[in-house]
Parts: structure tokens; sequence; C-alpha cells
């Protein structure tokens, strides 16, 4: 045995993950006196901003919202580049926060958590890594991200391909130049779309398989200047407030005059200047009722519909490749996806596709991919789009057993609940941040939502140990509480209708639940506040 396997670290808190959440996790413990040490299976900082190093990945909630609110310097210091960073930006200022915080020196990278079982003796909670390490801690906190779990195997005969395969949420940093290769892209959703319109004019001959086509977006990204960063530090305080009392957690929210309320001239007004804006305004802050109302969700539908078109040049077989219809879903129920002259590059002559609604892709053989109607499609690369085990999918990964040895992952392949996304009963001292049940990635600007989930288990943990407590569990009350009113809010909502990784029907088996809640970022503030507020009744303390 090595030193490294015979040695337990004995910790007060332990945070799975070093992304955005576990990062500033890991500052609020330390700041709190704890002995925290926070562990990540890649080699530096930034969670999604490490792994999705694909062409063309950036973040959609524009830079001035997708920060963190604890230190206003450092707000002021970090002068973005433009209004949604590209993925080298943002992992650079992931590892500006560290350094200036000094935080890598307590978390330990290249290690993947395997197992975590509570011990009901001691009332801590053992943690294995892959090597063998152990961890012994008091608490446990998984900032492990919501969308972490690519899905890797979808395809049969996956090995057999004799070029290379390149997973999106897995992109190498060595990956070789696409320079005049054939490339095929599986997938069309947020970030297939950015490869897709990032690589084309590069490559040899690109070929797209396609299956659910997207409502999209043109975004708008001018770079800041100096003078455009300042009158955002100006704005820091009102920023830093609204987001957490708007819908999703950006700084906009919907239109004060309704949908019935408003003539048409105002409603395609609203729209026109929504769709102008090039941001997610036009979904999260235009009318609510496209989350409730199918035919207003279809008179959105159509006006996006009728922009895609024109910039389609109408062209009948690309429109229904690439257009939903009202018979596919509405907008606003799928995550909407923006994009730079996506639309633009399927009308390019290197690039082709494949509609897999006809043609299914049947297997990957060594040259390439085979469709259902027998034909092979050669590549050079294949690069998969292909999404993520959401939510559920990175804890339970991790063999996580609670008291009476019960499995998170068992528990979750039957049904997936939560409180709030914040515990789940019966794993006691152990939290989660981007966790199924919190409006999570879906619908909140994931910065927004995680520093408060963040906040809120640091102020829990510090409420336990200064009223003398080892150990914090969320009653099954509380967690069938909250799960009643995440289902009856989002029973009244059109997205439980589409099918996507919203409702894990992306991933074979998983069961059926929206995934993130669909209440507001607003309301659920309020309710998580009010718990910690009233000194979290509901949440048993021993
Ligand atoms: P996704 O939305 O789940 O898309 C996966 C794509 O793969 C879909 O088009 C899916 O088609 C396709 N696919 C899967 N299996 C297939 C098969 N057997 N044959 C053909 N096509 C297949 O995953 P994602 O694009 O990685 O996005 C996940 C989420 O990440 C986004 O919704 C967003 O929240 C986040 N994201 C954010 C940004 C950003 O901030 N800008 C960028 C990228 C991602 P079907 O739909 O037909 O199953």
């Amino acid at each position: 045995m090595n030193a490294a396997v015979d040695k337990v670290t004995v910790l007060d808190a332990m945070v799975i993950g070093a992304g955005v959440a576990g990062l500033y996790q890991l500052y609020n413990l330390r700041k709190m006196g704890l002995k925290v040490r926070a562990y990540d299976t890649a080699t530096g900082v930034g969670g999604t901003w490490y792994w999705n190093r694909y062409p063309g990945a950036r973040f959609d909630s524009q830079a001035e919202i997708y920060q963190y609110w604890f230190d206003e310097e450092m707000y002021k210091s970090w002068k973005p580049s433009e209004r949604f960073p590209a993925q080298p930006e943002t992992e650079e200022w992931l590892n500006y926060v560290a350094d200036r915080h000094d935080l890598k020196k307590d978390i330990q990278f290249s290690t993947r958590i395997s197992s975590a079982h509570y011990d009901e003796t001691s009332q801590r909670w053992n943690v294995t890594t892959d090597s063998g390490e152990r961890i012994n801690t008091q608490f446990l906190i998984a900032c492990c991200g919501m969308l972490s779990a690519p899905i890797e195997n979808r395809f049969e005969g996956q090995s057999s391909f004799k070029g290379e395969i390149y997973l999106t949420g897995k992109w190498p940093k060595d990956a070789t130049s696409l320079k005049g290769k054939k490339v095929a892209v599986i997938g069309t959703g947020a970030t297939g779309i950015q490869v897709i319109q990032t690589i084309a004019p590069e490559v040899g001959n690109l070929t797209v398989f396609c299956r659910t086509p997207q409502y999209v977006i043109p975004m708008k990204n001018p770079k800041y200047s100096e003078e455009d960063w300042a009158y955002w530090c100006e704005k820091y305080n009102e920023t830093k407030n609204k987001v957490l009392n708007t819908f999703a957690g950006f700084d906009y929210d919907f239109n004060e005059k309704s949908w019935a309320e408003s003539t048409p001239e105002e409603r395609e007004k609203v729209l026109e200047t929504q769709w102008e804006g090039g941001s997610l305004s036009l979904w999260l802050a235009s009318y609510p009722e496209i989350f409730f109302d199918e035919k207003i969700g279809e008179e959105v539908s159509e006006f996006v519909r009728k922009k895609m078109r024109a910039r389609l040049g109408n062209d009948p077989e690309l429109c229904n490749l690439l257009i939903p219809t009202a018979d596919d879903y509405t907008f606003g129920t799928h995550r909407v996806p923006l994009e730079t002259n996506y639309l633009e590059v399927y009308l390019r002559d290197n690039v082709r596709t494949v509609d897999c609604r006809d043609t299914p892709i049947q297997k990957f053989v060594p040259e390439g991919i085979q469709t259902s109607d027998g034909t092979i499609h050669d590549f050079d690369v294949i690069i998969l789009a292909t999404g993520f085990d959401a939510g559920s999918g990175a804890l339970s990964r991790i063999d996580f057993q609670g008291r009476d040895n019960r499995s998170l992952k068992d528990q979750w392949q039957n049904e997936i609940t939560t409180a709030m996304g914040l515990q789940v009963h019966g794993y006691p001292n152990l939290f989660t941040t981007g966790a199924p049940l919190a409006p999570s990635a879906a619908l909140c600007n994931m910065t927004t939502c995680l520093q408060y989930q963040v906040n809120w288990i640091t102020d829990c943990i510090d409420f336990a140990l200064k009223n003398g407590k080892a150990t914090v569990e969320v009653s099954q009350e509380t967690q069938d509480a909250w799960v009643k009113h995440h289902d009856e809010v989002a029973a009244k909502t059109l997205v439980v209708k589409t099918d996507s990784w919203y409702m894990g029907s992306n991933v074979e088996g998983k069961p059926r639940r929206l995934l993130s809640y669909i209440g507001g970022v607003n309301t659920y503030h309020q309710k998580c506040d009010e718990i910690a507020e009233n000194g979290y009744p509901g949440f048993d303390m021993t």
C-alpha cells in the first residue's frame, strides 16, 4: 500500500468540484475557519469551462451578470472583452478568481471521487478517490455541476471507428486541427450549434446529423471597451441586487404588460425589440405566457420561424430540417440557443446534412457512420455534441451511501428528488449545488443560482455549528413538500410536454421529471431565505 492510500485526510468540510460553485464554496468555508479542501478530476479550475473547450464554446448570459458578487474590486478589475466571452476567457477568469483568493493551495486536482459513505456512528463521511486515497469529513458539499456528465458511448461500434472522435464535453487540450478534414457533427443543441457555426469555414467537408430542430436567436456580441465596463461597474450594486429578483437570474425580466393586455402592435414591438437585443431576453423576459399557453407559444414560435425562414432563403428542405413546427414543440419549452450565422452554415457548399428523422444513425463503422438506409458516411473526425446526463448524472457517478446504506444512484434510478436541490433526505451533512429540482442551468443564469446556493449552504452549516449541532438533514416531509410544489408548478407549463434533457428524456431509462424548478429564481430564493430566517425548520439538526 502506498503512503497516499494509507493516509486518511481528516477535514471539517470537503468540496467536490472546482468550477464556479466549488471555488466559491471553498472560499466561504475557509473564511468560516473550517479545515476544508476541494477536489476535482481536472488538472485545473473551471468545471464546465475547463472541460468544454470545444471550438466556439461561450456562455450566453451577458458578462456583466456571469459574475461573482463577493468581491466588488474583483468584479471591477476583471474587464470582459465582449458581451458573451468565449471559453478561453472564462477559464482565464476563473483562474484569476482562484489566484486572487489563493484558492488553489486547497484544491487537489487530477482526482476523481469514487465513493462517499456516511458513517452513522461517527456522523462523518468516508470518501475515497479513484487512486484509493481516503478522506474523512464532517460536511460534504457536492458542487459537481448540472451539465458535467457527458453521454460518451451513445452509439454501437464507436471504438471501431478508425478516425478521431471528439466529445464536446471533454474536448482535449491538444485536439488536432480540423482544417481541411472530413468532419461529422452529431447533435444540434446549444453545443452542437456553437461547434457547427465555428468549424464550418475551416473544415474540408462538414456533415451535420440533424434530428430535433431548434428555435434559435442571433447573438449580439459587441466588444466591451473600458467605457462599457465602467458603465457596468457603476451599476454593480443595482445589478447584484437585481439578478436574484428576476424569473431567471438575469438582469432582465418579463414584460410588465401581459400578452392579453397588449395590442398586436405592442406585442410585435416587444418581440422585435427583444429579437434585436440579441440575448436570451426574447425567451426569459418577453411574455411568461409562452410557458403556459399553447396559442401564445405558437404565435411567438411563428414570429421566430419567420425570421429563420428568411435566413434560409425560404428553402423548403432546409426549413423542414432546421425549423421546429407546431407539432414538434413551441418556442421556449426547450433550451433556446443563441447563435452567430448558424443557419447560414447550411447554405455553404462544403456543408451537407443527414436527416436522422428519416435515416437514423445505426452504428459507427471503421470508415465513419452507417445510417439506417445502409449508407456509410466517410469521416476523418466525428464530433459528438450529444449532450449530458443532466442534473443527476454527475452525482450518480459517485457511489453516495447515506444512512442505512441507502444509495443515491439506486434511489434516483427510480425517482429523482431533492429538497430545493440543496439536500436529499437520508444523507446528513451532504449538500449539493446545481442539483435537480432547483432552478439550475435550465432556467437560471448559472452564477446567480450557484452563488445563492453556496451562500445558503454556508449559512446553514454556520448556523448548525454555532448552535453546537453536528449534523443537518432535511426531513422527509420537507423534501416531499418541495417535490410536490415543484411538480405542481411544472405541471402547469408546456415544458413538461417537450422531450429534452430538461425532462431527462435524452437518457434512456431516466425517470421523467422536470429537472429544474420553474417557479422562478425570485420565488426560489424567497422560499429558501424564509427557511434560513426561521432557523431551518424542516432541517433536523442533532
Ligand atoms: P443537448 O441540448 O442535449 O443536445 C444534444 C443533441 O444531440 C441533440 O440535438 C440531440 O438530438 C442529439 N442527439 C443525441 N443522440 C442522438 C442520436 N442518437 N442521433 C442523432 N442526434 C442525437 O446537449 P447540448 O447541446 O450539449 O446542450 C446541453 C445544455 O448545455 C444546453 O441546453 C445549455 O443549457 C448548456 N449549454 C450552454 C451553452 C451556453 O451557455 N451558450 C452552450 C452549450 C451548452 P435530439 O434533441 O433529437 O435528442
